[in-house]
């Protein structure tokens, strides 16, 4: 079926784009391939969006997806395979081809892993505290990075485990100060900064049952029962490759008008070139691309 405008990507960019396009009238299609509402539906808070003092990431999530399907924007799980360039511009997915008189990539960021000997294998290992920490209750854990998901995940699990170990490479954090000033107060995080997991450990096989750390003194063994990996994202732009300019590190090229190489082609959100990747410039990034996606289809 053709659609005005296709979005690819159902986080706050993407649903972002697709308001201001149905607001102006236009059929809209919302492809995700995994969960609606993107990165912040696992964020335990949201406290830095304007005009909402604090809300939980899901419930942001939700209140973006209500509002948009109220708008008549359709929203499919469907996993984009390939970008074909027209026009019209299409899409292949694992479902089908859609066409599409302009075509919003807001396809987001996934977790960056550690790359060690069992990550993928071993029972034990998340990279979603808000998913998995409840399966920790009572239990000792870790969570690796130095960022403000590192600091909000070891914040969420000092309520729920009996100690949590976080381990950052360097000795300043990287995340929000007022955040790393209430982790550091809490008396069941134990900071393990200028240190590095050197290895998973399992004694079975089958389940992490400890690290091993690396710091200024050599190796020595940590016991933990998880261990919460949050050391930023990378995006996952293998779809547009060879037809979207890409960066170095695989962001799609795109300035702050989110224009790509391609015409009627956009990027918006955390999968483009930007320097500030947060919420708010998620939504400021949606707007832009769908007024440009507006403007390419004419009336
Ligand atoms: P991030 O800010 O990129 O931080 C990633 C952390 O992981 C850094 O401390 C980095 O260390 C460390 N790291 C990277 N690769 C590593 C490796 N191979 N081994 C060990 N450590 C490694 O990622 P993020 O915390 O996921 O945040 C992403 C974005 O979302 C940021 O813009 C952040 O501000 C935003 N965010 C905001 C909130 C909020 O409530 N305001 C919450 C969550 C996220 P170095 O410091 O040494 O580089």
């Amino acid at each position: 079926m053709k659609t005005d405008i296709l979005v690819v990507g159902a986080g706050c960019a993407g649903l972002t784009a697709a308001l201001y396009a149905a607001r102006a009238g236009k059929s809209v299609l919302v492809l995700e391939q995994d969960t609606v509402g993107g990165q912040i539906a696992f964020s335990p808070r949201v406290e830095n969006y304007p005009g909402i003092p604090s809300i939980s990431g899901a419930a942001f999530a939700d209140g973006l997806l209500a509002q948009v399907e109220a708008l008549g924007v359709r929203v499919e799980l469907e996993t984009v395979e390939r970008l074909l360039p027209g026009p019209p511009h299409a899409v292949r997915t694992d479902c089908g081809v859609h066409e599409a008189l302009a075509v919003i990539v807001a396809s987001g960021v996934r977790h960056r892993p550690l790359g060690l000997p069992g990550e993928d294998a071993l029972a034990g290992i998340s990279y979603c505290a808000v998913c998995d920490g409840a399966f920790y209750k009572g239990r000792d854990v870790a969570v690796v990075g130095g960022g403000s998901t590192a600091l909000q995940s070891a914040e969420l699990l000092a309520g729920l485990c009996r100690r949590v170990h976080l381990i950052h490479r360097r000795t300043a954090f990287r995340g929000e100060p007022q955040l790393a000033a209430r982790v550091r107060a809490l008396p069941n995080v134990a900071l393990e900064l200028g240190c590095t997991v050197e290895a998973l450990e399992s004694r079975d096989g089958k389940a992490l049952s400890g690290l091993s750390l690396r710091d200024g003194s050599g190796l020595r063994p940590l016991a933990v029962d998880g261990l919460f990996v949050c050391i930023g994202q990378i995006p996952g732009n293998n779809a547009f490759a060879g037809v979207l300019a890409l960066d170095e590190a695989g962001y799609v090229q795109a300035g702050e008008d989110c224009r790509t190489n391609v015409p009627g082609v956009f990027a918006a959100g955390d999968c483009r070139t930007k320097a500030v990747r947060q919420l708010t410039t998620a939504a400021a990034d949606g707007a832009v691309a769908a007024l440009g996606a507006l403007a390419f289809c004419g009336d």
